[in-house]
This record gives C-alpha cells, structure tokens and sequence, in this order.
C-alpha cells in the first residue's frame, strides 16, 4: 500500500491527485487487478469527475456549500458538521480498474482529493489489488 500526502490550502477544494495514484500504481507493479482509493478522515473525501475544465470542480464546491452551509444550526460542537456532511455525501473511497499497469480512466475523469475542513495535510491510501 502506498501513502500519499496531500497539501490543502483552502477550506474547501478539490485537487487533482490523478497523477499521484498513477505514480502509485506503477510503483506497485501490479499490471492487472483494481486500485482502491482510500481517504482516512472524517472531513475529506474522494471523488471522480471531469478533468479537463477547472470550473467544473469550482461548481462542485460552490453547489455543496450552497446545499450544506457551514452554519445551520447543527449539533456537532467542533463546528464542522458541514464537512462531516459533505464528506459523508461524497464518500471516503474510490475503486478504479487496472489494466496493462494503468488506471482505467475515462477521457474526461480525474481523480479528486476532497477538502472540506482545510487548509491541512492529509493522507490518502492507494492500494492495487491483482486480480
Ligand atoms: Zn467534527
């Protein structure tokens, strides 16, 4: 299993690490099987979605925070249940099939490490399973 470390520099954002599990799927060696995506933490998530134009992940963020703001009255007292929320909305993994040593994507899907509670330094676990 590979670790990845992630820098956020926002509350909430969402950055590309497609290249990242790339990286960590080679260095695994595995040429045929599927790569789980893992995010341990309660506030950040994993998600795919389109690569190619930045708004895109710009529009993600905004429609979230319009949906769940960050003050609504919630229960949790850390002050953060609109990352729980969001978090729990997207999802804590991904899985993505290998084939020939290389994530099977399609043209317009990348990777995205969710923030929702930043700016922090974050972990995200790769895993290629043969198969
Ligand atoms: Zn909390």
């Amino acid at each position: 299993m590979k670790e990845l470390r992630v820098s956020t520099g926002q509350r909430s954002e969402l950055i590309d690490i497609t290249a990242q599990v790339r990286e960590a799927v080679v260095e695994q060696g595995v040429r045929d099987g599927v790569c789980w995506v893992f995010v341990p933490h309660t506030t950040a998530a994993v998600t795919i979605n389109e690569g190619a134009d930045p708004a895109v992940r710009k529009d993600i963020v905004a429609e979230l925070d319009k949906v769940i703001p960050l003050d609504d009255g919630y229960s949790h007292l850390e002050g953060n249940s609109a990352a729980h929320i969001k978090t729990a909305l997207t999802g804590s993994s991904e899985a993505i099939f290998v084939k020939d040593g290389s994530l099977v994507l399609g043209t317009w899907q990348s990777i995205y490490f969710c923030e929702f509670d930043g700016p922090r330094t974050r972990r995200v676990l790769v895993k290629v399973i043969a198969g």
